[in-house]
């Protein structure tokens, strides 16, 4: 008896097909003040059990994050819900693109569950992109923070979303739900939006970030983007004064780092002085809170962040009553 192997049909999918046939780009060597720690800890080795045995995706790992060992031994994790397959295929991302499952109605139900079990104060939700669905997703984000404010009442909750491009009323149901955070990165400075997001539009991103504050002004805004992508100081600047026109409360910037070789390649390591000076020019520029590093990320420190927020927003809101 012959035994045939299909090796063409076994073959597995790559993980990014619309990037196969772009140029190998080069992956330039880190520099000192972006090395960090091997995940290792006992921490760590707990928070990925959680994660697994409540069947859960999280952004640390489809993203590559390099923060993972410090913000899972602090039991820090970034569920990421909606399936592990986005609809859009952005030059930076790590994320597989292709056509993503249908969505799991017990999700969030398993995500509230070990935010109780971690016993977490602050937890920070995400999703991939979800163009194939008529809302965006938005129920399920909703479904979602109404199942951990059940579970665990006292946990405040941040989500990071898609921008509901075309997705009329999605927004709306999101915003309803009442996040406590509610971010929306913009990635990038305009002029890097065909090569680096080509299925997002700058101006709409800003709107969205701006209709959140007009639906609901208690909700604190957040939004950031990733330097070293080849983007001018000056354009930063004025993403800055984009984001503030639209009310934005907290910016991070942190550096861009290329997840392999088919990717946008890092064009400069920003150095942490040009963060710092970011930072010093945000805060100048009216946020209530800038996070700038090269290893800030979304959600990197977020529980931390979000008590000064509060605390930044209670001081504003009292030298405005003086
Ligand atoms: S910074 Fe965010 S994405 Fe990265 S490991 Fe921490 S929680 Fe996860």
């Amino acid at each position: 008896m012959v035994t045939v192997l299909d090796l063409v049909a076994n073959k597995p999918r790559p993980r990014h097909p619309e990037k196969a046939h772009r140029p190998d780009q080069e992956v330039l060597r880190k520099p000192d003040w972006i090395r960090v720690k091997a995940p290792v800890s006992k921490g760590y080795a707990e928070t990925r059990e959680i994660v697994k045995s409540h069947k859960l995706v999280t952004v640390c790992e489809e993203a590559g994050c390099p923060n993972i060992g410090e913000c899972w031994e602090k039991k820090h994790a970034t569920f990421m819900i909606m399936g592990e397959i986005c609809t859009r295929a952005c030059a930076f991302c790590n994320v597989a693109t292709g056509i993503p499952t249908a969505l799991d109605a017990d999700e969030p139900n398993r995500v509230a569950q070990a935010v109780k079990t971690m016993g977490l104060s602050h937890v920070v939700i995400t999703s991939v992109d979800r163009d194939d669905l008529e809302d965006g997703g938005a129920q399920h984000f909703a479904d979602v923070i109404l199942a951990i404010r059940a579970a665990a009442p006292t946990t405040t909750i941040e989500i990071l979303t898609p921008d509901f491009l075309r997705k009329d009323g999605a927004l709306e149901i999101v915003v309803a739900a009442k996040p406590d955070v509610f971010n929306h990165n913009l990635e990038t400075v305009p002029s890097n939006y065909l090569t680096v997001r080509p299925g997002a539009r700058y101006f709409h991103s800003i709107r969205l970030l701006q209709r959140v504050k007009e639906l609901d002004p208690s909700i604190f805004t957040k939004s950031g983007i990733m330097v070293g992508l080849g983007e001018e100081r000056h354009e930063v600047l004025q993403l800055m004064d984009d984001l503030r026109s639209a009310d934005v409360d907290f910016m991070t910037i942190g550096q861009y780092l290329q997840p392999s070789k088919k990717h946008h390649p890092v064009k400069k390591f920003v150095t942490p002085e040009e963060f710092q000076s970011y930072a010093i020019v945000g805060k100048s520029k009216g946020f209530l809170l800038m996070a700038s590093s090269p290893l800030t990320r979304s959600s990197h420190h977020a529980g931390e962040d979000f008590a000064q927020l509060r605390t930044a927003r209670a001081e504003q809101l009292k030298k405005t009553a003086q």
